[in-house]
């Protein structure tokens, strides 16, 4: 055997050693990961948030929310989690709460500190956000408890389904703005940067078909937020749980006064919703 033979077939040993070691490594990560997503339908059937005639935003929202559901459960690549259903909040929260009432207070607590030190310390600015309801202390407990448990059960994706509104006279009152809005993590917290990619994708879909909203604070549709628990104020949410919050329109726009064009705008946020999903955890579709 010659010298540059030798040379050449030790070489193609390692060569063929290092593609062997890293190839399966790659495939194994990217096709065995499962992704786990966990909808919060926004709102519940004791305080259900706005109301249009007799249209209850929590029934909306859960409307879309299952519908999303139904389509991931579908799909082997998610492992899909729902924080209530039709009858009410579903077994593994029902249980969750009671059982973590003072550990979510002290979550909730720890996490304030910390960022309320860095706001006097200079390292974490306060912005100007959208306006939004001033949730009760209950349900600020109960936002912060599903924020706790996505980072206890490695949830990749926490989803949360709303409908707008804003003050009105009354009830059947229309409002002037319209269009949805997907809203997303201050650029300072550690889950922004996947979120905001994970928002993007879900705004395209739903761009296909809607308009962004209208109203000055939301204007162009994707809108960062440092207030809201849903998506992780005071930084409590893991940088590995990307969340978004949708307002999928207004309550009061006029494809919810008919119940078949409600049930169809239900169904077409819902899939334009999971293919955004989709699109955003698995790109090379
Ligand atoms: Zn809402």
């Amino acid at each position: 055997m010659n010298r540059s033979f030798a040379k050449l077939l030790i070489f193609l040993i390692f060569s063929l050693a290092f593609f062997l070691f890293f190839l399966p490594a790659k495939a194994d990560t990217s096709v065995n990961k499962i992704i786990k997503i966990l909808l919060v339908p926004g709102h519940d059937n004791q305080v259900w948030g706005a109301q249009y005639g007799n249209t209850k935003e929590a029934d909306m929202t859960l409307a879309v929310a299952t519908e999303i559901y139904n389509i991931l459960k579908l799909d082997k690549r998610f492992d899909v989690h729902i924080t209530r259903d039709k009858n009410g909040y579903t077994k593994e929260f029902a249980d969750y709460f009671p059982a973590q009432k003072d550990a979510i207070l002290t979550f909730e607590q720890s996490a304030k500190k910390v960022i309320l030190n860095k706001i006097s310390k200079g390292s974490f600015i306060q912005k100007i956000n959208t306006p939004h309801h001033k949730v009760t202390e209950d349900i600020a407990l109960r936002l912060y408890g599903f924020n706790k448990w996505a980072n206890e059960n490695g949830i990749d994706a926490v989803i949360h389904v709303h409908f707008n509104d804003y003050p009105l006279p009354n009830k059947w009152s229309i409002g002037q703005y319209k269009g949805f809005a997907v809203y997303m993590p201050d650029t300072q917290f550690t889950n922004a940067k996947e979120s905001a990619k994970l928002a993007t994708d879900i705004f395209t879909q739903l761009h296909k078909k809607y308009s962004p909203s209208n109203y000055k604070q939301e204007k162009g549709g994707l809108v960062s937020d440092q207030k809201l628990i849903a998506i992780g104020a005071y930084g409590t949410l893991s940088a590995s749980v990307r969340s978004v919050l949708i307002e999928y329109s207004y309550i009061y726009e006029k494809m919810f006064r008919v119940k078949s064009t409600r049930l169809e705008a239900y169904q077409n946020m819902a899939n334009l919703t999971a293919t955004g999903i989709e699109n955003y955890f698995f790109p090379n579709k």
